[in-house]
C-alpha cells in the first residue's frame, strides 16, 4: 500500500469536523489562520490586513472584508484530522451558514473580549442550537485595551444562557497578556514575541491562590451538572485532570456546559491550547447521532459506518478555473473514485472522477473517502449545494431538493 506521510489515514474517531462561529470582526479569520499555521498547513502566516489569508480566497470576499464562502480545509493536530469548515459570519448568507452547520460535528464560538456577545453572535448561536452543534468558546483579543475574561464570560452567560466552564485563568492584562494558567493541570503556559508554542511552567506565585480557587469552582460546577463525575470526585477525594476532562467532554457533547478558553489570535497566543481542547472535548463523527433522511416518503437513518451504503451531502460547489469542485460530507459508507453515484433529489447519475483532500496550500488526491469525512470531488457536473449523493442501489434524500442555488465562481 502506498503511504502518503503528508496525508495519513485517520480512524473516524480521530476526525473532527470543525467550524468557527463568530460575529463579524470577532477574529474568525485570524483564528482560522493561526490554526492553519499551528498545524503546519501554512508556513507563511497570513494577515487579514494584507489580503494574503488562505481561507478568504475570493477577491470579492477580500474586497468586502467579510467571509462569504465556506471553504473546507483539512489539517492535522496531535494524531487527529481536523476538517475546518469556514462558516459565513454574515447574516446575508443564512442558507450557507445553515448548510455548513449541518455538516459540522462541533464548533469553536469566537467572542471579542471587549465587545462580548453582540446581536449577530446571538443569531449564529441560536442557529447552532437548532442544529445541536456542540461548542466550546474562545474569548479572543485578550490583548486589547479594556479586555476582561470575566466580563466577557458574564456577557456570554447572560445573553446565551450556557453554564460556562472556564478552564483557563489569564496571566497579565491587556497589552501585558502573556499567558494562561491551565486550571486542569495547574500549570502556566506563557508566550513571548510572536507567540506560537507556549513555554510550560509552574503557576506564578501571585496567581496560585486564585488558580486553586477557580479550579475548585470548576470542579463544583461540573459536579453539579454531572452526577457520575460527582461520584468519582467523592470516591478519590482529589479530582484528577483526566476525570475532569472526561466530564467536560461529556458536558460539551450534551450541551449542558460550555468550556471557555481565551487568548489573542492576533498575537498567536492561546491557539495551541484551543486545538488541544478541540481534540479533547468536541465529538468525532462516531459520537454524533446518526443522520436521518427520507426516500419515497420513508424515513431512514444512517450511521457513520464505512460498510453501510454510501450517502453524502453536497454543502458547497465551487467552479474554479481548474474545473468544478463539489464539497461533500460523507455520512455513511465509502466513496471510491471512478464510481457512479446518484443525485437522489434530481434523480440523476453523477460520476466521481477524483476525490481530493483540500489543504490550505495544496490538494492531495485520495482513492476513497469514508463515513465522517469531508472531501471535494471532481466529476459531478450538475449536483448543487444541498444535494444528496448516494449509492445507486440505496437512495436516500438528506435535504429537500434545491431548486436554485448559485454555483460559486472563483478566478
Ligand atoms: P472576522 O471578521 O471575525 O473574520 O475577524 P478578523 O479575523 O478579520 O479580525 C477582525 C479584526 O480584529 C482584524 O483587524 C484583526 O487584525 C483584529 N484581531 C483579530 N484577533 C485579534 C486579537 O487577538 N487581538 C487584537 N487586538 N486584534 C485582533
Amino acid at each position: 500500500m502506498r503511504i502518503d506521510h503528508r496525508n495519513p489515514v485517520h480512524p473516524t474517531s480521530a476526525v473532527r469536523n470543525l467550524g468557527i462561529l463568530a460575529h463579524v470582526d470577532a477574529g474568525k479569520t485570524t483564528v482560522t489562520e493561526r490554526i492553519l499555521y499551528a498545524t503546519g498547513t501554512t508556513h507563511k502566516r497570513g494577515e487579514v490586513h494584507d489580503g494574503t489569508t488562505v481561507t478568504d480566497f475570493d477577491s470579492q470576499e477580500r474586497d468586502r472584508g467579510i467571509t462569504i464562502f465556506a471553504a473546507a480545509v483539512s489539517c492535522a493536530w496531535d494524531g487527529h484530522r481536523v476538517n475546518l469548515i469556514d462558516t459565513p459570519g454574515h447574516v446575508d448568507f443564512a442558507d450557507e451558514v445553515e448548510r455548513s452547520l449541518r455538516v459540522l460535528d462541533g464548533a469553536v464560538a469566537v467572542f471579542d473580549a471587549v465587545a462580548g456577545v453582540e446581536p449577530q453572535s446571538e443569531s449564529v448561536w441560536r442557529q447552532a442550537d437548532r442544529h445541536g452543534v456542540p461548542r466550546i468558546a474562545f474569548v479572543n483579543k485578550l490583548d486589547r485595551a479594556g479586555a476582561d475574561l470575566d466580563t466577557a464570560v458574564e456577557s456570554i452567560r447572560r445573553r446565551l444562557h450556557p453554564v460556562p466552564l472556564v478552564v483557563q485563568l489569564p496571566i497579565g492584562r491587556e497589552d501585558g497578556f502573556t499567558g494562561v494558567v491551565d486550571l486542569l493541570r495547574q500549570r502556566a503556559l506563557t508566550w513571548t514575541g510572536d507567540g506560537g508554542t507556549a513555554e510550560v511552567g509552574p503557576v506564578p506565585e501571585a496567581l496560585r491562590d486564585e488558580a486553586h480557587r477557580r479550579r475548585r469552582l470548576l470542579e463544583e460546577t461540573v459536579a453539579e451538572l454531572h452526577p457520575v463525575a460527582l461520584e468519582e470526585f467523592c470516591a478519590d477525594g482529589e479530582v484528577s485532570a483526566r476525570t475532569l476532562a472526561s466530564a467536560l467532554r461529556e458536558l460539551t457533547r450534551t450541551g449542558d456546559g460550555l468550556v471557555v478558553l481565551c487568548g489573542s489570535a492576533y498575537r498567536n497566543r492561546g491557539i495551541e491550547p484551543l486545538l488541544d481542547a478541540v481534540v479533547a472535548y468536541l465529538p468525532s463523527p462516531l459520537d454524533v447521532p446518526p443522520v436521518r433522511g427520507t426516500f419515497d416518503g420513508t424515513e431512514c437513518e444512517r450511521r457513520a459506518d464505512p460498510a453501510a451504503p454510501f450517502a453524502a451531502l453536497v454543502f458547497k460547489v465551487v467552479a474554479a478555473a481548474t474545473g468544478r469542485l463539489t464539497y461533500l460530507r460523507v455520512y455513511s459508507g465509502t466513496l471510491r473514485k471512478g464510481t457512479e453515484v446518484r443525485d437522489a433529489g434530481a434523480g440523476r447519475a453523477e460520476r466521481v472522477a477524483r476525490i481530493l483532500r483540500v489543504h490550505a496550500d495544496r490538494q492531495s488526491e485520495v482513492d476513497t473517502a469514508v463515513a465522517g469525512d469531508i472531501v471535494a470531488v471532481a466529476g459531478p457536473k450538475a449536483a448543487r449545494a444541498g444535494a444528496t449523493l448516494c449509492a445507486r442501489e440505496a437512495p436516500l434524500l438528506l435535504e429537500p431538493p434545491v431548486v436554485a442555488d448559485p454555483v460559486v465562481s472563483v478566478a
